[in-house]
């Protein structure tokens, strides 16, 4: 596997409590109830998170690897990352534990031309025991879809966008927000808000997110398009659209500012236990829409293979 460059850029990380403040204030212009607050975080090992490991704490940091220029117009098959190497570009190869979760796209498919949609939900121990809880959601013949175990791989191709940590227990931001009455969805409402207040500072949030209830619209990538897919219609021609149900598990990160890193301003991939998955677009019932997420503030962005035609 080729070796990649990796940039390290430090983010702006406010306190916890600022940053629930300002996010209280944006979410209340987009939901009826909206609650922010710094709390401990919960167990995630367990019901309703069902994570590889408990906290989200712990050199908070995300990675951003490739890119959609390695997929769009035309797929760049040599692009397949593992994210084992996640702790060493994050400098966290020393550490006792590292923890990712995050939204990618898989190459278990890669053999008969599909492709799928990856929740990385990883944790390596001691820097080489990993825990794989990663699922995958991938396009059947017949038009459906199909969530699955990832299995043992820790690759990915393309692109991925983690949120890394050292999956330590701690005090992180607990948002609270049902019945979306604003235009902006979550993840909008989430971004506006910081990027009102904290203007070109970059400011991340990562971990995840629960759609409780209500349903949302979630996409799945089928096979490669035979067609180069460059335009932002051909792209939601060639994508899968679903309406899916709550209560769906959504792990990734989002960001506020790109300083010119050819960032993916926001990526999160979902899962469930009753068998729906993929990429998280908004929710479709912002009546009954509910939220709960426990989010940290990450104080480093590494860049992995930023693609070099959009990095001039
Ligand atoms: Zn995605």
């Amino acid at each position: 596997m080729a070796e990649y460059g990796v940039d390290r850029f430090p983010l702006h990380a406010p306190s916890l409590e600022e940053v629930a403040s300002v996010l209280e204030k944006g979410l209340q212009k987009n939901f009826s109830e909206a609650k922010v607050s710094v709390v401990d975080c919960p167990d995630l090992t367990k019901e309703p998170f069902h994570l590889a490991c408990t906290g989200l704490c712990g050199h908070p940091r995300v990675s951003d690897i490739g890119g959609i220029p390695y997929i769009s117009p035309f797929p760049a098959m040599d692009k397949v990352y593992d994210l084992k190497n996640v702790p060493k570009w994050s400098d966290l190869q020393s550490s006792p534990s590292v923890f990712m979760v995050g939204a990618g796209a898989g190459p278990s498919l890669f053999l008969d031309g599909k492709l799928v949609e990856l929740m990385s939900n990883i944790r390596i121990n001691d820097g080489q025991k990993i825990i794989n809880q990663s699922k995958i959601c991938k396009i059947c013949e017949n038009g459906s879809y199909l969530l699955e175990e990832f299995g043992s791989s820790t690759e990915c191709m393309h692109l991925s966008n983690i949120y890394v940590s050292e999956g330590k227990p701690g005090k992180v931001i607990q948002v609270k927000a049902k019945h979306r009455t604003g235009k902006e969805d979550f993840i909008m409402a989430l971004q506006s808000a910081l990027s009102g207040h904290y203007g070109t500072k970059p400011v991340g949030l990562g971990g995840v997110f629960l759609l409780t209830k209500g349903k949302a619209k979630i996409h799945i990538m089928p096979c490669y398009s035979v067609t180069p897919i460059g335009t932002e219609e051909e792209i939601d021609n060639w994508l899968k659209y679903f309406e899916m149900s709550s209560p769906l598990i959504c792990l990734g990160y989002l960001m506020s500012h790109d300083p010119g890193w050819t960032l993916r301003m926001e990526h999160f991939h979902c899962f469930s236990k009753h068998g729906d998955g993929g990429h998280f677009h908004f929710d479709t019932t912002p009546d009954d829409a509910e939220y709960t997420a426990y989010f940290n503030v990450p104080d480093y962005m590494i860049r992995v293979d930023q693609p070099t035609a959009s990095k001039q």
